[in-house]
C-alpha cells in the first residue's frame, strides 16, 4: 500500500491505520494475524536506528510497533527491491538493483547480503555528479547530480512540448509506445547518463547482474540500452562483456518480495 509523504507523525499513523482497516475488512484477513509491517521509503534510512530521514513524515518504527502491536521495519525502497530481485537472480551473489523514478536509487546485494553503507547511503547513485548536469544545485547539497537530468520529472520536462505536453508518466509511455523519436532518444540519453553515474560502482564492485526498474525503465528497453552503451564504452571489456543488465519487469512486485523477506527476518531473527 502507498503512504503519502508530508503527513506528520499523527497523520502517518492515522493513514496506516486506515489502510490496515481497509485491508483487514476483506474476507479472510484477520488483523490479529498480522505480525509484522515493513515500510519502504525513498532516500537513505540510517542503519542503526532504521528511522530517519523517512521523507518528512518523521515517525519512528518503535512508535509504529507500539501503536499497532507488531514488529515494524523501515527500509529504503530500492533496498527492498534488491532483496526481492534476488529471487529472480538466484545465481548472482552480487546484484545491483537500479530504481529510476522521482529520484534514482540503487539497492546493493553483496555476497548475498544487503549492503546499506554509512548512514544508509549505499546506492544513492542519483546523487553522483555527471558532466551533462553542469553545476545545477541539488537538494543533497551537491551540484550536477544525475537525478537532476535523468529521473522522471526531468525527463518529462525535457520531452514536453507546448503542442504535446507530458504531464504524467502515462503521457510519456504513450509517446514512447507510439514511436515518438524525441521521447525514445530522451530515454536512451537518460540511460547513458545513469550509466555514467554507475561506472565507478560497477568497476569497483563488479556486480554479476544489474536489474533496472521503475516506470520509465519498464517502458521498452530504451533506458537499459543507454546504460549498456555507456558501460560498454567506459568499463573494462572483461566486466562489460559478462555483466547481465536486465529489466526488472515489475519493481513493485520486487519490493513486496523483499519486504516479505525482511518481515520474515524480523519475526525469526538469526541469532
Ligand atoms: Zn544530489
Amino acid at each position: 500500500m502507498n503512504l503519502e509523504a508530508d503527513l506528520g507523525p499523527d497523520g502517518a499513523i492515522a493513514q496506516i491505520s486506515r489502510l490496515l482497516d481497509s485491508m483487514t475488512a476483506q474476507p479472510g484477513f484477520d488483523r490479529r494475524r498480522i505480525h509484522a509491517m515493513v515500510i519502504g521509503v525513498p532516500g537513505p534510512v540510517s542503519a542503526e536506528a532504521r528511522t530517519a530521514p523517512w521523507s518528512r513524515v518523521g515517525v519512528l518504527p518503535s512508535d509504529l510497533a507500539e501503536q499497532f502491536g507488531m514488529a515494524v521495519a523501515v527500509e529504503n525502497d530500492a533496498n527492498l527491491m534488491a532483496l526481492g530481485a534476488r529471487h529472480d537472480h538466484p545465481e548472482a551473489a552480487s546484484l545491483l538493483f537500479l530504481l529510476v523514478q522521482t529520484g534514482i536509487g540503487a539497492g546493493l546485494i553483496l555476497s548475498g547480503r544487503l549492503h546499506r553503507g554509512l548512514l544508509g547511503w549505499a546506492g544513492e547513485v542519483g546523487h553522483v555528479p555527471v558532466a551533462a548536469a553542469g553545476d545545477m544545485p541539488c537538494m543533497c547539497g551537491n551540484r550536477g547530480c544525475v537525478a537532476l537530468i535523468a529521473a522522471n520529472p526531468a525527463l518529462m520536462r525535457a520531452i514536453s512540448k507546448p503542442t504535446q505536453p507530458v504531464n504524467t508518466l502515462a503521457d510519456l509511455a504513450h509517446l514512447v509506445q507510439s514511436g515518438d523519436i524525441d521521447a525514445i532518444m530522451a530515454l536512451r540519453e537518460a540511460g547513458r547518463h545513469i550509466g555514467e553515474a554507475i561506472v565507478g560502482l560497477v568497476v569497483g564492485l563488479a556486480p554479476e547482474a544489474i536489474a533496472v526498474g521503475g516506470p520509465i525503465a519498464e517502458i521498452g528497453n530504451h533506458v537499459i540500452t543507454g546504460i549498456r552503451e555507456t558501460l560498454a564504452q567506459r568499463t573494462p571489456p572483461a566486466i562489460s562483456s559478462q555483466i547481465r543488465i536486465v529489466a526488472a519487469q515489475d519493481h513493485d512486485r520486487a519490493a513486496i518480495r523483499g519486504a516479505t523477506d525482511l518481515a520474515f527476518d524480523l519475526l525469526f531473527p538469526i541469532s
